[in-house]
């Protein structure tokens, strides 16, 4: 059986408490220890596909279609191990599967309260696949004293009772503000976010205390007096030059130490450090750099597009190159003048996204990167927004768009080579769709097959793979009967679901590096073992910036 690490957080938010949780991962994992990592969202969505960018950054997809929080990208970055549908959970689907329970009778007789309907249903949850790994992680969105997270913090609670002793421990983290006026660290915040999680019955453990300064040891020793937890069960947590840094910077405070202690484990099996040792070194003794555009629509918040980020990161390591990208909101690039913007970059990507705003000057980008021979990379809207692209100014279809932008104005005004997909095959059983249907999940979700063409640069870039699976997020897709027409105006259709139905990749036959895709390969990048059309993209950009 598992033992569960849950990881709460105090004094605020964003104190990077999935970051410490994917750190802690990768060390036990350097401990030779199997991991699985589950993330507790206290809001009341079911999931968090339906919430804007702007507000909850990226969606993560995992392989059996779930959309999830972004801290699970974090998780899979860090440790490998594919999230699945059961490693995410909000409130929202705790009081969605309890009320269909009590609609179906499941509870007949009885009256439903949050103990113990609510908190039983989140404890299932947590106890799926407790057999299967050596360590559980849990994090708890939110910070402690929050209304929504109450009944989390009750059902953890529960939980490490009803466990064997010794098989769960609590990870709490939080913040040490420096005034600068009095050049002074405070402890207070801490003592008191300490005190609320125990006046919840849940004494933690462990404490990662995030601080701008070096905390000095007297006040160690006082945060452990205070907060009842032993003085080497005081984890500094300082800022990081970047965030692959964090499991060598845990280590060297001894967070993973501090872990197998708690659990009494000893001696503690040897760490191997030498994956993240090799990834440190690719990014710190990187030659030069490459400057890549991402021409999106959600640049205001960097986390909208987490993924496409860190997989340019592995590219740039894959290349011991640094990457600079730059978020560029497409609506500056509609014009003359705008598209001038894109200048002296060596890569563009166009990455996902929803709705018709912006979308002129993603085209403009797919033009600027077809005529000038810019790498091009294309993920999802923005393979569908090259193609359109190519359909207007390579095939003649002055009026191509896509069915997406005249259902939200309610007004036919294109010609769609990018059409509502209303049924499509998963594994072996067929998937239909209306137009009506809810929007939360009911999108094209998870792993998908796309058969390659032999011979073509998508295939060359995998290896002289026939066959890929990434995941995919969509509710549009190319009409593939613009097929013929498409590949004699020289965009190739390299890549297509397994009946033939579906484009899944499509290239430009006289163009240096042009590939879109309608997955999203970047959801699988790692550090250590980085997404191969992104290595590759990353590959030809710094070819560009050699040859300028
Ligand atoms: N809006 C497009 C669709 O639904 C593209 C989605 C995306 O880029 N993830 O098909």
């Amino acid at each position: 059986m598992a033992r569960y690490i849950f990881i709460t957080g105090g004094v605020v938010s964003s104190l990077g408490k999935g970051l410490a949780s994917a750190a802690l991962g990768a060390l036990l994992q350097a401990r030779g220890y199997t991991v699985r990592l589950r993330k507790l969202d206290p809001y009341l969505n079911v999931d968090p596909g339906t919430m804007s960018p702007f507000e909850h950054g990226e969606v993560f997809v995992t392989d059996d279609g779930a959309e999830t929080d972004l801290d699970l990208g974090h998780y899979e970055r860090f440790t490998g191990v594919s999230a699945r549908r059961t490693d995410s959970i909000s409130a929202g689907r705790v009081y969605s599967n309890v009320l269909e329970k009590e609609r179906r009778g499941e509870y007949l007789g009885k009256t439903i309260q949050v103990i113990p309907h609510v908190t039983n249903e989140i404890k299932d949850f947590l106890s799926i696949g407790e057999d299967e790994v050596d360590f559980m992680l849990c994090e708890i969105g939110g910070t402690v004293g929050d209304i929504e997270g109450l009944p989390f913090f009750e059902a953890i609670r529960q939980f490490a009772q009803d466990l064997p002793r010794g098989q769960c421990i609590f990870m709490h983290l939080t913040l040490l503000p420096w005034l600068a006026a009095s050049g002074e660290l405070k402890t207070k915040p801490t003592q008191h976010s300490v005190k609320e999680l125990r006046s919840i019955g849940i004494a933690p453990d462990i404490l990662v205390c995030r601080s701008e300064q070096p905390i000095p040891e007297t006040e160690r020793a006082k945060i452990a007096l205070f907060c009842n937890v032993r003085p080497d069960a005081v984890i500094p947590a300082y800022d990081l030059k970047s965030i692959y840094e964090a499991p060598l910077a845990y280590h060297r405070v001894g967070l993973d130490r501090a872990v197998l202690d708690a659990f009494r484990i000893s001696p503690a099996p040897r760490p191997d450090l030498r994956r993240w040792e090799d990834v440190l070194d690719r990014l710190n003794n990187a030659e030069g750099e490459v400057r890549i555009a991402v021409v999106g629509k959600y640049t205001r918040l960097e986390d909208a597009y987490k993924s496409i980020s860190e997989a340019l990161t592995h590219g740039g390591m894959a290349n011991r190159v640094r990457v600079q990208a730059e978020w560029i909101d497409s609506e500056l690039l509609e014009g003359e003048e705008g598209i001038h913007r894109l200048d002296g970059f060596h890569g563009i990507v166009v990455p996902g996204g929803f709705g018709e705003r912006g979308t002129e000057g993603m085209i403009a980008a797919a033009t600027y990167a077809r005529e000038k021979k810019v790498p091009y990379l294309g993920i999802c809207l923005g393979m569908q927004l090259a193609v359109v692209e190519a359909a207007r100014n390579l095939a003649g279809i002055e009026d191509a768009g896509s069915e997406e932008f005249d259902h939200e104005a309610g007004a036919v005004r294109f010609t769609p080579v990018v059409y509502h997909l209303k049924e499509w095959v998963q594994g072996n059983h067929k998937v239909e769709r209306k137009i009506t249907d809810d929007k939360g999940g009911t999108m094209r979700l998870g792993a998908y097959t796309a058969v390659l063409a032999p011979g073509s640069k998508i295939s060359e870039v995998y290896g002289g793979a026939t066959e890929i699976e990434d995941r995919h997020r969509h509710r549009y897709e190319i009409d593939a009967r613009y097929r013929d027409r498409l590949e004699e105006a020289g965009l190739l259709f390299s890549g297509m679901s397994p009946d033939g139905r579906l484009p899944e990749a499509v290239e430009l036959r006289d163009h240096p590096w042009f590939i879109g895709v309608q997955s999203h390969p970047e959801l699988k990048s790692k550090p250590f073992e980085p997404a191969p059309l992104f290595a590759d993209f990353v590959r030809a950009a710094k070819e560009l910036e050699r040859m300028v």
